[in-house]
């Protein structure tokens, strides 16, 4: 049978100890660790995942603020802000949230942000020292996602790890990552050959593609761990039965908001496992609650706090 590893369990876990650690800081130094969010023109799902961040930060104590900008905005004007607060000694963490309006180039928007404000971990300084592993602030979601394999008692030494998705945010870090806890590993793409060979081989498969239910049985060993790490909005009423049956969770979510989410793996596809992670409540939250241990990580450098 295989377990479930429960992401909001250990992002509860993870929260509580940033409040416990920001309340003893803020009783020793008198000072709060500040985070600021920037959202650019409007986007329905940047502004919910950017507000969960906000209300994430307020209930732990960290001073949160999200700042709006026009879809106008011009690219050397989104920089000249980043600048300015670089330069804002209160504030530690700095993110954009992405995906960007599409005349922005982002890595230039991402080169801007100071690298010991950049709490998202994407500035190329941040990737460098990860992939030397070194210390500096990690990216989010690969990083959640080796905490959970931890937390769950996987060992990753000498395993082999397939990662399909190949993006900057989810699977290039995170191949440094198992690289730095000795795996070995692969990462596969929308030109791989032979996906289903390779992924069927994997001890540990990560799915980071953004493709609903992708993932079936075939391309997963019997007991292998497989984390899901893909969030799709789905509406279509058809596909979500032929996938889940008469799920009466998915029914409920299509007639209450019009659409459910749904991860990269086909639920047969867990069967063959031996841990998976759910998709909502597996890989999502610990996002968020690892954005919340790099503010305070950053915060505790900036001002060199113990
Ligand atoms: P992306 O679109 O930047 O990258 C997708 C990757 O998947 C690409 O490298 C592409 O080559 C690969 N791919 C796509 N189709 C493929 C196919 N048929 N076969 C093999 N490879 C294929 O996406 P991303 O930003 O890395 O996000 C991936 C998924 O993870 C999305 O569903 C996203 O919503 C989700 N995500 C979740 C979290 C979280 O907190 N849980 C965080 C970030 C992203």
């Amino acid at each position: 049978m295989a377990q479930v590893m429960e992401g909001k369990t250990l992002a509860e876990k993870i929260k509580a100890e940033v409040k416990a650690e920001v309340r003893r800081l803020q009783a020793e130094s008198g000072q709060v660790p500040k985070l600021v969010g920037i959202l650019v023109g409007e986007n329905k799902a940047s502004e919910i995942y950017l507000r969960t961040k906000e209300k994430t930060a307020q209930s732990l104590g960290i001073v949160s603020e999200i700042r709006r900008f026009p879809q106008s905005l011009s690219q050397e004007e989104l920089i000249d802000q980043l600048r300015i607060l670089n330069e804002a000694p209160e504030i530690d963490g700095l993110l954009v949230q992405l995906p960007l309006p599409p005349k922005f180039e982002t890595n230039r928007v991402i080169e801007a942000i100071s690298p010991e404000k950049d709490v998202d971990g994407f500035h190329p300084l941040n990737l460098g020292r990860l992939f030397m592993n070194e210390e500096g602030l990690r990216p989010c979601t690969p990083a959640g996602i080796i905490e959970l394999l931890k937390f769950y008692g996987v060992s990753l030494e000498g395993q082999e790890v397939v990662i399909i998705g190949r993006s900057l945010i989810v699977g290039k870090p995170l191949a440094a990552m198992f690289i730095n806890e000795n795996s070995t590993v692969t990462i596969c793409h929308s030109r791989t050959r032979n996906l289903a060979g390779i992924a069927s081989r994997a001890d540990i498969l990560v799915a980071a593609m953004g493709r609903p239910a992708y993932v079936q049985p075939e391309l997963v060993k019997e007991g292998a761990v497989v984390v899901d790490v893909g969030i799709n909005y789905v509406s279509e009423a058809s596909f979500i039965e032929k996938i889940f049956g008469d799920d009466p969770k998915k029914r409920q979510d299509l007639q209450e908001k019009g659409y459910t989410i749904v991860g990269d793996v086909h639920p047969a596809a867990r069967e063959k496992a031996s841990f998976y992670t759910p998709v909502p409540g597996g890989v999502g939250p610990l996002t968020v609650a690892m954005l919340m241990q790099n503010t305070l990580l950053a915060f505790k450098r900036r001002r060199q706090l113990g």
